[in-house]
């Protein structure tokens, strides 16, 4: 049993002013792990004051200061990968392939920033007039379950690269694995003030933060509907807003792809981190020509993945977060066959054989149209549609009708084609051929998929400000 009693406030692990807890619970087998003492809007009050506090050392920082901290907040997570990943697999259930990439990529968005603001022009000149590029203040994160590592640490990269300190709510179902990486990060020596986490709801200690008078920008990923709460109630502190949300990606198979290869590559993007992430590619677009023998090989190349044990290395696809995820993919599930999609794979209920853990089973609908609802809502689980198009400009069309544009992948021989056919996508990121993750692309979302960009000169530009000094 794990309990976690403290918040990180002011470079301190404290008792939070909460009372309030909340259960933890191993997602594979649904017994309780632990639990959490959640925090209250006084602990939010006392982390931004430590924030604001920081805020004017912080501010004049030199980039040789901040690559010095991003650094060695790099070093502090890439010691011992296996704590961290023993804690993801535990609390949230993982598949160990992914918990591996997930772990490097939290040391090494660290990394990337250090080289962002070492190349980020932070002194300019526009017309006569000197510009410097100025942190707005007390920076303000609000985080989900799905890969929380890397959330907490792409924000704090974000915060020391800009110069801002930051308060963050992770998501509270992850109290564990914050705790196990706020550990590491307190090693890395910052500043007191310059990070502070709370633990909490996201209408309790969520709703504090985004209230707050002191907070100049609100940096947000999660759900689109949370989204929504947030920006209104950031309006009347003119706080800017920076919203990384969900998606309903399309995978495009183009007339030529080979799919031997293509369809492994379209199955990883769809059911990749258990098809909890706002990147899946869930609509998969297919020629009507070659219909058949695509679903075919869906289905034959989806039977194979191995769904069960996080720990299993063989495993790709892990137990859901929770119950409630677990009955809102079954809710889609019986929505789709309501709409009259077919199950060409999978359906409702446990996977055979795991009759434990919020485990469901990898399911492609066939016969969608991209009107059907679980065409257009994301759902967030090992749920994929498959929608038939008969050219190139029709895929063109179904792909960038959706409410979403965060992500899309294109898979096809000829390079070139599929590259032109990307460059068509509305969508913040677009993979072709099965490219490798680049940790320094931009990232976010065009229309109900956010506003704004992390990553890099885009993710700094978002919380800086320019000012300019004219002089005759
Ligand atoms: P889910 O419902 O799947 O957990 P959310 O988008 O609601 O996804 O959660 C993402 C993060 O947003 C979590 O940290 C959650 O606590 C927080 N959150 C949810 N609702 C609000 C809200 N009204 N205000 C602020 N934060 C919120
Ligand atoms: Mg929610």
């Amino acid at each position: 049993m794990r309990n976690v009693e403290q918040i990180y406030i002011n470079g301190e692990f404290i008792e939070p002013r909460g009372t309030e807890r909340l259960d933890l619970i191993n997602p594979a087998t649904e017994e309780k792990i632990g639990s959490v003492r959640l925090g209250n809007a006084e602990d939010v009050a006392a982390a931004v004051k430590a924030g604001k506090k920081a805020f004017p050392e912080l501010a004049q920082t030199s980039k040789a200061e901040r690559v010095d901290m991003l650094l060695s907040l790099r070093d502090a997570v890439t010691a011992n990968p296996e704590e961290l990943i023993d804690a993801m697999t535990e609390e949230y259930g993982a598949p160990s392939y992914f918990t591996a990439f997930s772990v490097q990529n939290t040391a090494s968005v660290f990394e990337v920033m250090a080289e962002t603001v070492e190349n980020y022009d932070f002194d300019r000149t526009a017309g006569r007039s000197a510009i410097r590029m100025l942190p707005r203040g007390v920076l303000a994160a609000i985080t989900p379950w799905n890969s929380n590592f890397g959330f907490i640490a792409t924000k704090l990269a974000h915060a020391i690269g800009s110069g801002s300190p930051l308060v963050i709510k992770p998501a509270e179902q992850s109290a564990i694995q914050t705790e196990v990486l706020v550990k590491r990060l307190h090693k890395a020596g910052l500043p007191a003030g310059v990070l502070n986490v709370v633990n909490g709801t996201g209408p309790v200690v969520g709703a504090a933060i985004t209230s707050n008078p002191d907070v100049a920008t609100i940096s947000f990923t999660g759900s689109t509907q949370a989204a929504k709460i947030i920006q209104r109630a950031a309006i009347d502190g003119m706080k800017r807003v920076i919203l990384e949300l969900g998606g309903k990606a399309p995978t495009v198979l183009l007339p030529d792809a080979e799919l031997d290869k293509a369809i492994p590559i379209a199955l990883m993007s769809g059911f990749a981190n258990s098809g909890q992430a706002c990147v899946a590619g869930t609509r998969i677009l297919a020629p009507r020509s070659r219909m058949a023998e695509i679903c075919e090989k869906l289905k034959i190349e989806t039977e194979k993945l191995r769904v069960g044990d996080p720990r299993d290395p063989e495993v790709r696809i892990g137990p859901l977060a929770s119950q409630a995820q677990w009955e809102r993919i079954q809710s889609y599930i019986r929505l789709g066959l309501d709409e009259g999609a077919v199950l060409l794979t999978g359906g409702e209920g446990r996977p055979e054989g795991l009759e434990r853990g919020w485990f469901a089973r990898p399911t492609i609908f066939t016969n969608v149209t991209n009107n059907m609802r679980v065409a257009r809502e994301e759902i967030f689980g090992p749920v994929l549609c498959v929608l038939s198009y008969e050219d190139e400009n029709e895929a063109v069309e179904i792909a960038n009708d959706s409410d979403y544009g965060l992500q899309a992948y294109v898979l096809g021989i000829d390079a070139d084609r599929a590259t032109r056919l990307a460059e068509r996508l509305i969508a913040g990121r677009v993979v072709v051929n099965g490219a490798p993750h680049d940790p320094r692309a931009p990232f976010g979302g065009f229309k109900q998929s956010g506003i704004g960009r992390e990553i890099g000169a885009f993710g700094l530009d978002g919380l800086l400000e320019p000012r300019a000094v004219l002089t005759p």
